[in-house]
């Protein structure tokens, strides 16, 4: 078993699709606007599993009225948050769109880099050392930009989430701005790479600070506790704690985290509560949807993923963020029904990657499972080297991808393609990896 989020998912989408009767119009029927969801880590079985829980406005709304496309596979590695959000909204994997992961490592500037920082832009509305983002370490373009050329640039396009990765790469090159939420000062921010200054509708929408006033509901579960019949009892040794708490238990205490830590929300439902409070915010005062040109809001939900780290995807804390995010889409799309129309509007929704269970519930259920030891890298870095008889073979491990070292290589004579071999068979010889590790 390798990390948690490293799980081979084939893509799915789930759509609720646009009316197309338009009689003797003699105009295309195209959608006022598309909204597309990213559930981030959001597992294709919790549609089924947590099915007989949802009510009838939200997930299963899009069963009803939509289609779902479970079969929509674009293989590739690895699957995590920035690599899935681009792979998506390209249509290509890594190797093309050049977002192999959340970092990785540059050769050419000696060091690792974040998927979408960029030292050229600023800021916009977050604490000071907010690191600054844009899409520009993105090698081609998304759906987004193609409908921004489709339409000479008429199309309103809007990236939002809570991880910044997930509100920049889904919009692309040409977006009119992604914003994402700065956890340091509470407030949605967004880089010079877009505008010059936050509109006026977020810098109040920050003023408001509706994290304080969803911490005051603290979190309990939405139904008595004893009938999450899905989901693993309370209090197992691989959930994590808030740092506040002494147990990781229901109910989860935020009230005395009120003007003091911004942070949390992220791992609880009630980040999904403010994105999607900033997403209609967005539709509101940017008029999307309001006229025939089609605009794009691209709203990534990053909590589901903060969610299902800390406790494990068979946490009753991940049942009750579905149980409440299935109630959260059927208020989006009543609200959308009534801005934009219903029919008037395409939504899907996919997830950027799955989740596999914790290594000790697999255990547990007699499943096979290990945790790979990430201290037994330097021991296979020594070993190469050792094989080798050359100091620094390897530059660095990054998101389970090797780098080597290719001054080293050319100065010891050695032959690029032996070395790949030799790594090859040695990880395939190791008893915790699946064997199929490939060039
Ligand atoms: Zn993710």
């Amino acid at each position: 078993m390798i990390c948690l989020d490293f799980f081979p998912v084939s893509h799915w989408l789930f759509f609720l699709a646009v009316q197309t009767g338009h009689s003797q119009s003699q105009s295309l029927p195209r959608p006022k606007l598309v909204v597309g969801l990213m559930v981030d880590q959001m597992r294709w079985d919790y549609l089924y599993r947590f099915y007989d829980r949802f009510g009838s406005g939200g997930f299963k709304r899009v069963f009803n009225e939509g289609f779902t496309s479970e079969n929509t596979f674009i293989p590739y590695a690895q699957t995590l948050t920035a690599a899935g959000h681009t792979t998506v909204y390209t249509g290509t994997t890594p190797a093309i769109h050049g977002i192999v992961g959340n970092e990785w490592y540059d050769k050419a500037l000696g060091r690792s880099v974040y998927c979408t920082e960029d030292n050229t832009v600023v800021t916009i509305g977050g604490s000071e050392k907010a690191a600054p983002q844009s899409p520009r370490n993105m090698w081609v373009t998304t759906i987004c930009d193609e409908l921004k050329l489709a339409t000479n640039f008429r199309s309103k396009v809007i990236g939002i989430a809570i991880k910044d990765r997930g509100g920049i790469l889904p919009v692309g090159h040409s977006a009119d701005a992604a914003y994402w939420y700065d956890s340091k000062s509470g407030n949605w921010v967004t880089s010079t790479y877009y505008m010059n200054a936050l509109p006026e509708w977020v810098n109040k929408f920050n003023g408001r600070k509706i994290v304080d006033s969803l911490y005051k509901q603290n979190w309990n579960t939405l139904y008595p506790i004893d009938t999450y019949v899905q989901s693993t009892k309370d209090d197992q040794v691989w959930e994590g704690k808030f740092g506040h708490e002494t147990s990781p238990v229901f109910p989860h205490e935020l009230n005395s985290q009120i003007g003091k830590n911004y942070g949390t929300i992220s791992s609880t439902p009630y980040g999904n509560t403010m994105a999607f409070a900033f997403a209609r915010q967005a539709v509101e005062a940017e008029k999307m949807g309001a006229d025939a040109i089609t605009d794009f809001l691209a709203l990534s939900l990053s909590s589901p993923d903060y969610v299902g780290h800390q406790f494990g995807p068979n946490s009753i804390e991940v049942e009750d963020t579905y149980l409440r995010l299935d109630r959260e889409l059927a208020a989006f799309f009543s609200y959308l029904d009534q801005k934009v129309g219903k029919g008037q509007y395409l939504f899907f929704l996919t997830a950027d990657h799955a989740v596999a269970h914790n290594p000790n519930f697999m255990g547990n259920h007699k499943f096979p499972a290990k945790y790979i030891d990430r201290n037994g890298q330097a021991d296979f870095a020594k070993k190469v080297n050792e094989n080798f008889k050359v100091n620094n073979l390897i530059l660095d491990f990054q998101n389970y991808h090797i780098y080597l070292n290719d001054r080293v290589i050319d100065s010891a004579g050695l032959k690029k393609s032996e070395v790949k071999k030799y790594l090859i068979d040695l990880l395939n010889k190791d008893e915790n990896l699946f064997g199929c590790v490939r060039q």
